[in-house]
């Protein structure tokens, strides 16, 4: 049995190159959705919602 590991990609420039971490709270969204995880892109900058990434 393999263990395949997803690497998250930018939906936006495709780059690897990310930051992973827990979204929390917002004064917008208060605590829903808090325990998300976000991931922002190293390489355009944008930060994006873990179901919004791609994977290979
Ligand atoms: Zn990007």
């Amino acid at each position: 049995m393999t263990v395949e590991t997803k690497q998250a990609k930018c939906p936006y420039c495709e780059s690897s190159d990310l930051t992973k971490k827990k979204r929390g709270w917002t004064i917008t969204t208060g605590i829903f959705g808090m325990n998300k995880m976000q991931y922002q892109c190293h390489e355009c900058g944008k930060k994006f919602m873990e179901k919004a990434a791609k994977f290979d």
